[in-house]
């Protein structure tokens, strides 16, 4: 059969070393560590839950370079919310379902630092009348993301500190060991309810401290062992 229309383009992101990371899908981790989740108003453990970005939402941006994020309409609260983002990698291939947590790090081809670009005043209005995130996370350039690192160059991340500064300020800060469900626990949840697949991005969650931002000011992320993510407002 002929395609009826032209192939949309598949985004991709540059991985440290060489190569890019077909994305397939965007996964995402809501209050998943214990500072953040009480600044916006829960205290209690509950059960992880998800939510999605478009897969060309990334905003790919190389080690050493300033990825620049077009200001997004229909908000004047834009928030910063760093972290750390696990890439799965071909190991998935046919067995991303039912994944046990012992069994998770076979499928993570490496990590990034992201950021999980957030309308915090759509979200909010999202809350109270109980509809969907997906225009408050869902956006254009929401997906801001660095390199990805190799596993084997890293190792399995299960510490190590996570920071985000806004022109130099520090503005949050966090340690990966803080995570309330870890990286395996979330592989674990998120195969019960997606088939995972190779070319996925997992946003982990985002540690307390996260904030607004304007046009012309610059975000940098980091976390421990992945460089940093540099991003500029305009
Ligand atoms: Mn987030």
């Amino acid at each position: 059969m002929t395609d009826v229309i032209t192939v949309p383009v598949v985004p991709r992101v540059p991985v440290r070393g060489g190569g890019e990371f077909p994305v397939h899908r965007i996964y995402c981790v809501g209050r998943n560590y214990a500072e953040h989740a009480a600044e916006m108003g829960h205290d209690a453990r509950e059960s992880p839950f998800f939510f999605m970005k478009p897969a060309d939402a990334v905003l790919p941006v190389r080690a050493g370079a300033t990825g620049f994020m077009d200001y997004p309409g229909l908000t004047n609260d834009l928030h910063h919310e760093v972290e750390l983002v696990v890439a799965i990698g071909d190991a998935a291939a046919g067995n991303g379902r039912d994944v046990a947590e012992e069994d998770a790090p076979r499928l993570i081809f490496g990590y990034a630092v992201g950021l999980d670009m957030t309308r915090r005043d759509l979200q909010a209005a999202a809350k109270k009348a109980g509809r969907p995130w997906s225009i408050a996370k869902g956006f254009d350039q929401s997906a801001p993301i660095g390199e990805i690192h190799r596993i084997e160059e890293t190792g399995e991340l299960g510490a190590g500190a996570i920071t985000l500064d806004v022109d130099g300020t520090p503005r949050q800060k966090g340690d990966l060991s803080d995570l309330i469900w870890n990286v395996r626990e979330t592989i674990a949840w998120l195969s019960r309810a997606w088939m995972l697949k190779p070319g996925d991005l997992i946003f982990t969650g985002t540690p307390a401290g996260v904030a607004a931002v304007g046009r012309g000011q610059t975000l940098t992320g980091r976390i421990a062992g992945l460089g940093e993510l540099v991003v500029r407002l305009r």
